[in-house]
């Protein structure tokens, strides 16, 4: 019994569901799930240019109100960029952005 409730609450569902409401200070209402499972690339600098580190899967957020948009990523990482199946994971999960920033 104990067991079967451990799975029920380890079972996948989207972040956005699990998490505390996220609010658009500007428009003061709720931000709601716009794409469920998306995926960015955490940058890192190398020679004045950014390349990428990290990849994370989230779900993008936006204010239907004003259009704000946010991802609200997974807890760590999916892969990094130094491991042989990087690339692998890229071309699954096809990353939206780069983040130019750590
Ligand atoms: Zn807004």
């Amino acid at each position: 019994m104990l067991r079967l409730s451990v799975e029920f609450r380890s079972a996948p569902e989207p972040l956005s569901r699990l998490t505390r409401k996220l609010v658009c200070v500007k428009c003061r209402k709720f931000l709601h799930p716009k794409k469920i499972g998306v995926a960015f690339e955490e940058g890192m600098p190398v020679a004045n240019a950014w390349k990428p580190y990290e990849l994370f899967a989230g779900d993008l957020m936006a204010c239907r109100s004003c259009g704000f948009e946010l991802i609200l990523p997974a807890q760590g990482p999916v892969a990094e960029q130094h491991q042989a199946d990087y690339p692998k994971w890229v071309e699954m999960l096809r990353p939206m952005l780069l983040v130019e920033d750590c």
